[in-house]
């Protein structure tokens, strides 16, 4: 026989808890504490009904007699009173059970295997059929993984293809209005956004023919990794007569108004580019264009040097802060079954991807919405600046929140 794994030995006691297998032989009494037995002994005692044999002691894990001086798991307690070995006691016990008992499981194992990142030869225990079944299963994900690789690089190729077709902010009249529009100025030298004429909104991202909501002029911005290499396009479809100068997009089926902003490709990692000093001492970053262009705005109508200043956007607060380690219950808000509300809290996972800082930053300023709720914006910054310092720990990180639940855009008056 082949050895069992820990994790089937765990279920096998899981499965035969010392104090029910004893029970089917020997008359226990409950003693003192929840779970745990007293009684005749089931290997040793002449009377498995009395009612005041104390000699074996259980609970449902281990045992110990006093006459047998011996004592031990539910595999121990099974050989000694049957006289068996090992192996035979695992029969007893229900047999070694695989986690992939049917080439079903095993096959589902294989993919859940492959994505954790195991090789194909990770199961020596398994044999035949299951066998077959497990690299059934690792094979899948296998040409899984590689098709994913396969299809990110050709919607990669297909965002450039947009992004090559747009006409840069310099001379894209729709992206002029549309900022100022919002009251806004334009992004810095260096900003990295385009218009787009006729920019397709697709209902999903299904592979065949995913449903055509709408096409229509849009703002694209690059979504570029830490390296500088476009990985995706974030991109907001434009009306000038529409709510804040965004399309009005409307699900024809369903009639449902469907968010103006869309993000394609990759993001986690990722940034937008929103142009000012290449050799940058500070930067100011938030979630999105409009926040952080408010805030360039401002700082220039109030005549601030911003010589060496960068803006980046971080696309939302999960990609501007990076995945936290744990989570934290929230102050206020609770679940429908009345336990407080676990929000994302400020410790990052390193492991884990988010906006980039470049390492000449001394000194960044993280701008924070009230869009979100405040608490988990709160962490989400905490997050992000304990990131930022954990890189470079001379860094100097504030945090600014726009007054009263408002946002920045919404604190910018518009010229009259
Ligand atoms: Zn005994």
């Amino acid at each position: 026989m082949t050895r069992l794994t820990d994790d089937q030995l765990n279920a096998l006691k899981d499965r035969n808890p010392v104090a029910a297998i004893a029970g089917d032989w020997v008359a226990l009494r409950r003693k003192g504490r929840a779970g745990q037995y007293v009684g005749p002994c089931p290997i040793c005692s002449d009377d498995p009904q009395s009612k005041t044999a104390a000699r074996f002691e259980c609970d449902g894990d281990k045992w110990v007699c006093a006459v047998c001086q011996d004592g031990g798991d539910v595999i121990a307690l099974m050989m000694r009173r049957e006289g068996i070995d090992f192996a035979g006691a695992i029969e007893r016990l229900g047999g070694r059970r695989e986690e992939a008992p049917t080439p079903a499981i095993a096959e589902r194992r294989g993919l859940q295997d492959h994505a954790a990142g195991l090789s194909i030869n990770a199961r020596p225990e398994y044999t035949g059929e299951i066998l077959a079944a497990w690299q059934r299963g690792w094979r899948k994900g296998e040409a899984r993984a590689q098709y994913e690789v396969f299809a990110r690089e050709r919607e990669r190729t297909r965002l450039w293809g947009f992004w090559q077709a747009a006409i840069p902010i310099a001379r894209a009249y729709g992206l002029h209005n549309y900022f100022s529009g919002r009251g806004l100025d334009l992004p810095p030298a260096g900003c990295k956004l385009g218009w787009h004429p006729a920019m397709p909104y697709f209902a999903n991202g299904r592979e065949r023919e995913p449903p055509l909501i709408h096409t229509g002029a849009a703002m694209l911005a690059p979504i570029l990794d830490a390296n500088g290499r476009f990985s995706g396009l974030h991109i907001t479809w434009l009306d000038p007569c529409g709510p804040k100068g965004k399309a009005q997009i409307i699900h024809p089926d369903t009639g449902e108004v469907l968010p103006a902003k869309k993000v394609r490709g990759s993001k986690a990692g990722g940034y937008i580019d929103l142009g000012g000093a290449r050799d940058a001492s500070r930067m100011i970053a938030g979630e999105g264009i409009e926040t952080v262009a408010a805030v360039h705005t401002a700082l220039k109508r109030a005549g601030r040097d911003l010589s060496r200043t960068l803006f980046r956007v971080g696309i939302d607060l999960g990609n501007l802060a990076g995945r936290a380690t744990e989570t934290l219950p929230h102050p206020t808000l609770k679940t429908a079954g009345g336990r407080p509300q676990r929000v994302p809290g400020p410790d990052f996972d390193r492991s884990a991807p988010a906006m980039p800082v470049p390492l000449g930053i001394s000194e960044m300023i993280l701008l924070g919405d009230g869009d979100s709720d405040p608490f988990l914006t709160s962490q989400a910054m905490e997050r992000a600046r304990r990131r930022a310092v954990a890189d470079r720990p001379d860094r100097i990180v504030r945090i600014r929140f726009a007054a009263g639940g408002k946002d920045f855009n919404d604190m910018i008056k518009r010229p009259a």
